[in-house]
């Protein structure tokens, strides 16, 4: 396999970048660019050694640098590493790669280290997704959360269950090979035992697909309200910025502004809209028109009413707009007079907070309900969490083909036809974990990744 070298820092000007080697040439590659202060070449050096140093083109130095060595297996993709710290100047760091890439190294693809360390076994698939969600991160719990599928809590629930199904379907495998012979291990009861075992943990992770999705990969959210409500208001609160224009002329928030906004623990992806009511005004309809196809696809809906105006025709309007989506009615102004009917609102809606938008009352209140409505309050980030559609996919597909063997076991049908079905549910585990991917699902997962990770 070649030796590949990309810059793993950012894109920008920072203290320090880091380009960094792996392959079998690395550290050979490493040393024609790079020149230790004592003289000590880097061929020579243990790894988890670091040297001072230069870093050169045609023989010209240009910046200091540290090399750090990694010897296979030991490092991060599990070949032979090295990582050249520079100066972070955009610049310099450019430099320094194709200085590497002159001395020999072939430009690493989109997500190849990792790649390379699922290839040598330095960790799963799980593993590797989770280092993709790591980087995105965007909150405490979405980093914690990811850092624990990168340290392999999942995988090693799915090694439990993948254990307990592997012995079952030897055992079976046996029963059908030998059926004169005693096997001790092998009975109905046992058999229906483990697979409800292994049903439990698998619909454990499901059920906590969706709070953990809520966490990590934040809540699509429409403020709606009539015009004048508060809602541009409410998310400059919630974003902390000017992001739409608040004023007092009626209908003027006429596009969709939308902005991800961070409420303590969790992350919205808000959009502001033209308030919800009949108009005339032609690009007011148009906003109105999105506003109501925002509510449609919004996974939440803040509905926002003004506290110091009597309930109006638009308010009703929004109220049967609401029914049957997953609604917080976010009364707003409490710091003026209370003018609006409560009680309509309290029949109307489950979940109510209020707010003064301008004063930033009830900020707090509004997380708290986001989280009930989503099961986040309890949400336990050191939990093994599945961490995007792939992984839920096939979770989902090995339940239907265990539920399929639990109600053939318990129906009395024959050991092998069970362990066909025990079989294809082992196949889509494997599949999670990668032992058993294709290399279309392979690549696919890591052409998403940034390149120099
Ligand atoms: P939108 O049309 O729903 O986006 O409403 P805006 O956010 O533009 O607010 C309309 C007006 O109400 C503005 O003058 C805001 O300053 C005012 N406003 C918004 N929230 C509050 C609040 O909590 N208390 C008071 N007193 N005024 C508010």
């Amino acid at each position: 396999m070649s030796t590949i070298a990309a810059i793993s820092t950012g894109n920008t000007a920072s203290g320090i970048g880091v380009i960094r080697i792996s392959g079998e040439k690395a550290v050979e590659i490493a040393e024609k660019v790079f020149i230790s202060a004592d003289g000590t070449p880097l061929s020579s050096l243990k790894g988890y050694t670091a040297k001072f140093g230069r870093v050169c083109a045609d023989g010209t130095a240009f910046d200091n640098a540290v090399a750090l060595v990694f010897r296979a297996p030991r490092s991060y993709t599990g070949e032979n590493v090295v990582e050249l710290s520079v100066h972070g100047g955009i610049f310099i760091v450019e430099k320094t790669l194709q200085a590497v890439l002159d001395a020999g190294a072939a430009p690493a693809q989109a997500g190849e280290f990792t790649k390379r360390a699922f290839l040598n076994g330095k960790l799963d698939l799980t593993q590797a997704e989770s280092v993709a969600e790591l980087i995105s991160a965007q909150g405490e719990e979405s980093a914690r959360a990811s850092y624990n599928l990168l340290q392999g809590s999942l995988s090693s629930k799915i090694s439990q269950v993948l254990e307990l199904l592997l012995d079952r379907s030897a055992d079976m495998a046996a029963w059908v090979d030998y059926p004169d012979e005693e096997i001790p291990e092998l009975s109905e009861e046992n058999l229906i035992g483990a697979l409800e075992q292994c049903l439990e943990s698998l619909n454990a992770l499901l059920d906590n697909y969706e709070s953990g999705l809520v966490m990590t990969q934040g809540i699509d959210t429409a403020i709606v309200g009539k015009p004048n409500a508060g809602k541009s208001t409410l998310m400059n609160l919630l974003s902390g910025s000017e992001k739409s224009i608040v004023t007092h002329i009626e209908g003027t928030t006429r596009d969709i502004v939308e902005g991800s906004v961070r409420l303590g623990d969790l992350v919205l992806h808000l959009s502001d809209t033209a308030g919800i009511r009949k108009s005339d005004d032609i690009v007011e309809a148009i906003g109105i028109k999105k506003a109501e196809q925002r509510l449609e696809r919004a996974a939440l809906v803040l509905a926002v009413f003004d506290s110091s105006l009597p309930l109006s025709a638009d308010d009703e309007m929004l109220i049967a707009q609401c029914s049957g989506k997953r609604c917080v009615a976010v009364v707003n102004k409490t710091d003026l007079e209370l003018k609006l009917d409560l009680d309509k609102i309290k029949n109307s809606f489950e979940n109510i907070v209020y707010i003064s938008a301008k004063n930033g009352d009830g900020a707090e209140e509004l997380e708290g309900i986001i989280k009930r409505l989503f099961g986040a309050e309890n949400f336990d980030s050191t939990a093994p969490l599945l961490a995007n559609q792939r992984q839920k996919a096939c979770v989902k597909n090995a339940v239907a083909h265990l539920t399929q063997a639990l109600d053939g076991a318990r129906a009395g049908i024959t050991f092998d036809a069970v362990n066909v079905m025990i079989d294809s549910a082992i196949d889509e585990l494997l599949t999670l974990t990668g032992k058993k991917a294709t290399e279309e699902v392979v690549n696919n997962i890591f052409s998403r990744f940034c390149v120099g990770k």
